[in-house]
């Protein structure tokens, strides 16, 4: 198996620590608010990368926490609490709104057949151990304190910046504009933060320092080295991660640990919309409940996504989410209700594309390539099926989503609208208008489904 390692900038061959066994940690969601596609590309190609592993004899431990104690809204440890913002905004709690969308996650996770990692801690459960690791980090050597918290000592780590090719002294230029002038280095970041005085924050903890909540690298630093150890083999995240985040763990590794804690660092590149990454202002937030309002099954999304490379990315479009549908259709009409046996030389030629740095553009032409080979029609469907289980697209299952139109969907997001402002007299108005044209319409907690009335 080889992977594109950013440790090293090149594909290297994979060595496990222990034999046959991986170690995957992969960072989670922030959860104050809804999964968009742009946000569960990285679980799919991380779940393509899981089931790989699984398919080439590998036991996987995979972890992909829930971050769901407020980091800020900028690198720099500045700016507003995600999770604060998020519960204003909802009149909820902030731990209503983390248990509301940690729920969202796991129903997208379902939707896209992204398999349950083997574990998914959550940060508030694992205050302690963050408290722990800031402990030794501070025993090393590599903190100071200044009036809102403890900070990381970043020209203590020689290598700082390596991972990033950072520029350091770019840096300094820039931090003439950085708005906390009490830090030594314009790239030292927070490991805990002390509650402002004069407010109370929702979510906020007793530490050996004053009360206040970690900042937000510490987490999966304390979470990785607890469940895989202070050696595991591989890191993911998305390759935004890759200046910041991931830099400022890779820190608190040596500063706690005296190493780096992975092995391997995996990134993913983003769906973009329109030529930049899908945001509110480039647009594109789909999330996997509003295709599948608009009639795609999420096995459609996921096949798009398995058309892209994960460290290329993928440019969304309805037109392209169409195409997807119609090939993915395609290949759902090779099913025969008899197997045979896995034709072998497909097969092999299966395992040198997946454990070529998961080039799944490649894998998926061999899956035409099969499909559309003079193999018998049961060994051609067994095959597929086989490659199936690194795929997760479901070859099995029939499609029984049906095309809504676009008038009872127009309807439906004008009901939703009216349900966000709670003005249910108009929601239930709409409802009924959506009844009559022969569609019912369900309300779950956090989704609505439209069904032909039969
Ligand atoms: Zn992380």
């Amino acid at each position: 198996m080889k992977i594109y390692n950013t440790l090293t900038r090149q594909k290297e061959e994979f060595k496990p620590i222990k034999e046959n066994e991986v170690g995957i940690y992969s960072c989670g969601p922030t959860v104050y608010s809804s999964p968009h596609i742009g946000n569960m590309y990285a679980y799919v190609c991380w779940d393509v990368l899981a089931r790989t592993f699984k398919y080439l004899g590998f036991t996987v431990k995979n972890i992909v926490n829930i971050t769901d104690v407020g980091h800020l809204t900028s690198d720099a440890d500045e700016g507003e609490d995600k999770m604060e913002k998020g519960s204003r905004k909802e009149g909820m709690s902030v731990w209503e709104i983390a248990k509301k969308y940690e729920k969202e996650f796991l129903e997208n996770l379902a939707e896209l057949n992204i398999e349950l990692p083997g574990k998914m801690p959550k940060a508030t459960d694992h205050i302690q151990e963050q408290i722990d690791l800031i402990k030794k980090i501070e025993a090393n050597g590599f903190t100071y304190k200044i009036s809102d918290g403890i900070y990381f000592d970043t020209s203590k780590f020689a290598d700082y910046g390596k991972f990033a090719n950072l520029n350091l002294e770019k840096l300094k230029e820039g931090a003439r504009v950085e708005i906390n002038q009490e830090k030594k280095n314009p790239s030292d970041f927070a490991l805990w933060k002390f509650s402002p005085i004069n407010e109370k924050r929702q979510m906020e903890w007793e530490s050996p320092w004053g009360i206040g909540f970690p900042g937000w690298h510490i987490e999966c630093t304390a979470m990785s080295t607890k469940y895989l150890g202070e050696t595991f083999d591989i890191h993911t995240g998305g390759e935004d991660h890759i200046a910041v985040h991931h830099t400022n763990e890779i820190a608190q590794g040596y500063g706690a640990f005296g190493h780096n804690t992975a092995n391997y660092w995996m990134h993913n590149a983003f769906i973009t919309f329109g030529g930049t990454k899908i945001s509110k202002s480039s647009g594109g937030l789909y999330t996997v409940f509003d295709l599948k309002e608009m009639g795609f099954d999420p096995m459609v999304l996921r096949y798009m996504i398995l058309g892209s490379h994960y460290r290329k990315g993928l440019e969304f479009s309805i037109e392209n989410l169409e195409a997807a549908e119609t090939a993915l259709n395609k290949l759902k009409s090779y099913k025969v209700e008899s197997l045979s046996s896995i034709n072998q030389t497909f097969k092999q030629e299966f395992v040198e594309k997946i454990s070529n740095d998961l080039a799944m553009p490649e894998v998926l032409a061999l899956v035409w390539k099969v499909a559309k080979s003079d193999l018998n029609p049961e060994e051609k469907w067994t095959t597929l099926l086989d490659f199936d289980q690194v795929l997760g697209l479901n070859l099995d299952k029939e499609i029984t989503e049906e095309k809504i139109p676009e008038e009872i969907l127009k309807l439906v997001k004008e009901r939703k609208k009216a349900r966000d402002n709670k003005n249910w007299a108009e929601s239930d108005r709409l409802r009924e208008i959506i009844k009559n044209k022969g569609y019912l319409v369900e309300d779950s907690q956090n989704q609505c489904t439209i069904r032909p009335i039969t």
